[in-house]
């Protein structure tokens, strides 16, 4: 293909292709029929015509998923992945200030549903991939854009099913998702996060049985409410011990804190403490990063005013972190609940963390092409205590980071209470950042 020459600024192409994104609407509440994100493979296939080869696969009606392929001339070389998604979570219209659809420009910020989870990148990838086949880019290495459907859900309908059927398609060495790239500021100028692993999930059902009686003679009865209450309360009390992991020790030792806070941080017998100090929400993220955590977060029991309960079934959402495995949480679970453990039912469905290493190509690239594009920047590890379709690619062997890039105009703070809430919005900055660094990490890596 000839070199078309765009201009210099992705900022208003990112934002076009964001705005058009963002009014797609496809939004999944989790069934098979919502999402249709059809609308928005047409759209981003439209927008990369004449780039690559483009294959669209279709687990379910209206459910595509858009693979681009910049084949690289090197087939020794690595092959790299920007994968975003297309599906966006609902919205209670009520938060919002403005029309959560109507993808309005404001002071610099594009609103909408999907603006910073992750609209904003699977657009920003998909003008870095445009701008890179403009200028002629050749690929050393092959260079694949995924835009996925269904993340919002389990990527059921999306990663999970193009690795389960599709794996020639998708399978690479390295992919860049969501989410990080946010500046913290540390006394040795902004750090940059990059998500190298995310937590496991092992959702557990309690059953906890009694017998039935009339509820006007309670005395000595086997109130299953009751015995309930008291697994909910060990639950709650439960302090699993700390465990410093090495994306932990890697972020603080990044975070050049001084030496008595580094050490406390470091230390899995002070630092549980030293949390109490701390604002609520840096405490719980790092309570998050250094914990198996047990919340209990569903209750269903009792028929009638004047019934003695003979069953409750309880729900605990616990949180695993990597090498850690379902014997692992389920042996912590019997040690919170002592001797009622062998009293109920306990059923728990298993998912475990992903994680990939620090010491890759891939980091060292993003280090290298963001600390130009972030003046002063240096890259740390991050855990995420949420999932992202990374984790199906961790698990087929791939290098997974979450990144992107984003100015001092939108800080952590703002971006975790966005994440699927409120009057989501990202600063236009961000948007060209993310375009930057997407085209100079391909041609780094993979050029
Ligand atoms: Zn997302």
């Amino acid at each position: 293909m000839a070199a078309v020459s765009r201009p210099e600024d992705p900022t208003a192409e990112v934002t076009d292709l964001l705005q058009l994104l963002i009014r797609n609407q496809c939004v999944n509440d989790g069934t098979v029929a919502s999402g249709r994100e059809t609308r928005s493979v047409d759209l981003l296939a439209g927008f990369l015509a004449g780039v690559g080869d483009h294959d669209v696969y279709e687990p379910q009606p209206g459910r595509q998923s858009l693979v681009v392929r910049m084949e690289g001339s090197d087939p020794t070389a690595p092959t790299l992945m920007l994968m975003g998604h297309t599906d966006v979570v609902p919205v209670n219209v009520d938060g919002w200030s403005r029309d959560p659809f109507g993808a309005d420009v404001v002071d610099g910020f594009v609103w909408g549903r999907g603006a910073v989870d992750m609209l904003n990148l699977t657009a920003s990838q998909a003008v870095a991939f445009r701008r890179l086949a403009d200028s002629g880019f050749r690929p050393r290495g092959t260079l694949i854009y995924l835009a996925v459907a269904d993340e919002e859900a389990l990527g059921r309908w999306g990663a999970e099913w193009l690795l389960q059927h599709e794996r020639d398609a998708v399978i690479d060495d390295y992919v860049l998702t969501e989410t990080g790239g946010f500046q913290i500021p540390s006394p040795a100028g902004p750090r940059l996060s990059v998500v190298v692993g995310e937590k496991g999930t092992y959702w557990t059902k309690i059953r906890v049985k009694g017998t039935p009686g009339h509820g006007s003679q309670p005395y000595r009865t086997d109130n299953a409410l009751v015995t309930a209450a008291e697994v909910v309360r060990r639950i709650a009390e439960y302090r699993p011990a700390t465990q410093i992991h090495e994306s932990w020790r890697r972020f603080v030792e990044g975070m050049h804190y001084d030496a008595e806070t580094t050490e406390v941080l470091l230390s899995s017998d002070d630092l549980a403490g030293a949390l109490v100090d701390l604002p609520t929400g840096v405490a719980r993220h790092w309570h998050a990063c250094t914990h198996t955590t047990f919340a209990p977060t569903v209750a269903h029991g009792g028929t009638k005013t004047n019934v003695i309960p003979d069953r409750v079934d309880l729900e605990v959402d616990i949180r695993t972190l990597p090498g850690q495995t379902g014997a692992d949480a389920a042996a912590l679970l019997r040690d919170a609940l002592g001797d009622l453990a062998d009293a109920v039912e306990i059923e728990s469905n298993d998912d475990p963390a992903t994680s990939s290493p620090v010491d890759t190509p891939l980091w060292d690239s993003l280090a290298r092409t963001s600390a130009r594009l972030c003046e002063g920047s240096a890259l740390v590890p991050s855990l995420m205590v949420g999932g992202t379709d990374n984790r199906f690619f961790r698990r087929a062997g791939a290098v997974g980071y979450g990144f992107g890039l984003f100015s001092k105009r939108l800080p952590y703070e703002d971006f975790t209470t966005m994440f699927h809430g409120n009057d989501e919005k990202v600063d236009q900055e961000s948007l060209a950042l993310s375009t930057r660094l997407w085209e100079a990490v391909a041609r780094d890596l993979v050029g």
